[in-house]
């Protein structure tokens, strides 16, 4: 048949796919979760009518008389991609925006907000991500203020500016550095520099919310860190338990 309508001058063929070719879904467990992967069943034929598909493209460009028409006709999502993209036909709008979504996906580089490590979004698993989840406060305060982790990191950072420049200060401050606890694990934040953010918890990294998609990813705003570091302030068990403390504390008579 194909033979025959190549006779004629101008002439037209209509494929239809999903009925000539098939797809083939099968589904596969591993540890990562269920998958499921598509095929192509009548893998001969496929061939055949791309690369006859593709001959006809080249055809219409003639100058000549002879008009052959290929057109293919699909609903299958599996195999539009797939036939699309092997007989090299134009994307269109939609399918470009698709596929540089799906770039930035693979291989763009996203500040987290938490750990303010690199990550990239495709790769993003659970307990790739460590990070402390609640606030600071100040374990040598009375009322136990409480702190963002900025704001304690700022004040340990002059501390440490303070005792180079006030060297009678020295051993005051010495005494202090270790005051800042984080509510979520008792652990101690650490100003000596050069040691990692760490943390208590393992989870996903996350970006920060953002209207505007080139900016949310390298380049960690102010903007993106409050809003984490007020997630955490109001942590309501983290709350419960400083509140805790603090009765506890009073209890103890230091009021
Ligand atoms: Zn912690
Ligand atoms: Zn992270």
């Amino acid at each position: 048949r194909y033979d025959e309508c190549m006779e004629y001058k101008r002439s037209m063929i209509i494929y239809d796919l999903d009925s000539l070719i098939g797809v083939n879904q099968s589904e596969s467990q591993s540890s990562m979760g269920t998958s499921t992967s598509s095929s192509v069943v009548h893998q001969a034929l496929y061939i055949y009518v791309t690369s006859r598909f593709r001959e006809a493209v080249i055809e219409t460009n003639n100058k000549s008389n002879v008009e052959k028409w290929s057109i293919a006709v699909v609903r299958d999502p599996f195999l539009l991609k797939k036939f699309s993209q092997d007989v090299e036909f134009p994307k269109t709008d939609r399918e470009e925006e698709e596929y540089k979504e799906e770039q930035r996906k693979e291989k763009e580089l996203i500040k987290c907000i938490k750990c303010r490590d690199f990550f990239i979004e495709n790769e993003n698993k659970m307990g790739n991500c460590t990070y402390h989840d609640g606030f600071v406060y100040d374990n040598l305060s009375l009322e136990l203020t409480k702190y963002t982790p900025s704001m304690a990191s700022e004040i340990l950072n002059l501390d440490e500016f303070e005792m180079i420049h006030y060297p009678q200060r020295k051993d005051e401050i010495d005494r202090r550095k270790g005051r800042f606890k984080y509510i979520c694990c008792d652990s101690t934040v650490q100003s000596t520099i050069g040691s990692s953010a760490g943390g208590c918890k393992k989870g996903k990294h996350a970006m920060g919310v953002s209207s505007n998609k080139q900016k949310r990813s390298r380049m960690l705003t102010k903007d993106a860190i409050d809003q984490w570091e007020n997630v955490c302030m109001e942590n309501d068990e983290y709350n419960e338990r400083w509140s805790q403390l603090f009765t506890n504390r009073s209890k103890g008579g230091f009021k």
